[in-house]
């Protein structure tokens, strides 16, 4: 019989991805996820790639978010910029200054192609705002990733999410070969040897829903020290699935993610998310409002309120994206909750 990495279309050693479909399908291939009926896998210790060169010395990277993260509670906003533009990163950056602590400049299905990770961290820099750095295994094999996490170090990036990544065969770009040498487990352990501040991410509600908590605990002895909670419906299953992750010995800092809508075209490439759960009648409420931008910023500000007042919860990622044309629309949406949010901010 063939191992779970031969068969997994991401040869994911410590699977499943977050992408498993709600009744069991693997995201890209016609069978189910082959890792669905297979114990959690255990993290087997030891470094990543032991023939890494050691990352040149530089000033801790990510000490100032876990100083800020053991002050007080944090707001992340997803960078809204167009891909491919310094002056659209420029623009967004001026509306965020100020009213969030950092922003995600991560992996976005719409646009497959972006500046390189450390280009863009460099670019949200100059722009006035901390960066929190996707990477994903899908587009470079090892040797690149210790290049761009050497990169992010040196810029004094102030954390990184390390994520699997979608397969080429979804979004933009399925033209392109994916490369998946690694998978975000052993990421998380590359970047936290690269002395990162590091994050992960975990989906409650994608198979297999009872083992999710379990695998996190994974992540977390590898090296994450915080975990971006996907879209689950609301305070109380995120309030659930810390609790488990905790009984699992996973003491990581929570930043549950909020859906930000404000907009058909918002709402639209929030439902290209994987295994996306929302509060019930979330989206309705704000697409059927007379002023639906002003109805969304309320929305993502009453729901992050409830889950910032949850046991583990260090702080919300505010998360979604704007249609082709409305990153600056949704810069202001960001900007209006993360103000609205700081006064009741708890240390
Ligand atoms: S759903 Fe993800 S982890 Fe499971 S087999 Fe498919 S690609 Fe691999």
């Amino acid at each position: 019989m063939e191992s779970s990495v031969a068969v997994c279309p991401k040869r994911m050693q410590y699977g499943p991805c977050g992408g498993v479909e709600f009744d069991g399908r693997c995201e890209v291939a016609e069978h189910a996820c082959v890792f669905l009926d297979t114990p959690t896998v255990r993290w087997a210790g030891g470094p990543v790639s032991p023939g890494a060169p050691a990352v040149p010395s530089v000033p801790e990277p990510g000490s100032d978010m876990r100083g800020l993260l053991r002050q007080r509670q944090i707001v992340v906003a997803d960078l809204p910029a167009r891909a491919l533009s310094s002056a659209s990163i420029e623009a967004v950056g001026g509306i965020l200054r100020g009213t969030v602590d950092a922003v995600l400049a991560g992996d976005s299905g719409a646009e497959r192609v972006q500046f390189s990770p450390a280009y863009r961290a460099s670019l949200v820099q100059r722009a006035g705002l901390r960066v929190w750095t996707g990477l994903n295994c899908r587009d470079r094999n090892r040797v690149a990733l210790e290049g761009e996490l050497a990169a992010l170090a040196d810029a004094g990036v102030a954390a990184v999410h390390c994520v699997t990544g979608d397969h080429t065969d979804t979004g933009s770009r399925p033209d392109a070969q994916p490369v998946f040498d690694l998978d975000s487990t052993r990421l998380a352990a590359l970047a936290r040897e690269a002395g990162h501040l590091v994050s992960v991410a975990e989906s409650p509600c994608a198979p297999p829903v009872s083992r999710r908590a379990a695998r996190l605990a994974e992540k977390a002895k590898a090296g994450a020290e915080v975990c971006f909670v996907n879209h689950a419906g609301g305070a109380a299953p995120v309030a659930a699935f810390i609790r488990e992750a905790q009984d699992h010995g996973a003491a990581l800092a929570f930043l549950p993610c909020v859906p930000v809508v404000v907009d058909a075209a918002s709402a639209r490439l929030l439902e290209s998310f994987t295994t996306l759960v929302l509060p019930p009648g979330y989206l309705g409420r704000i697409l059927r409002a007379r002023d639906p931008f002003a109805e969304g910023v309320a929305a993502a500000v009453e729901l992050s309120q409830e889950l910032l007042a949850l046991h583990g919860v260090r702080g919300v990622n505010l998360s979604g994206g704007a249609g082709p044309d409305g990153a600056e629309r949704f810069a202001e949406a960001l900007a209006a909750i993360g103000t609205e949010l700081a006064p009741t901010i708890a240390t």
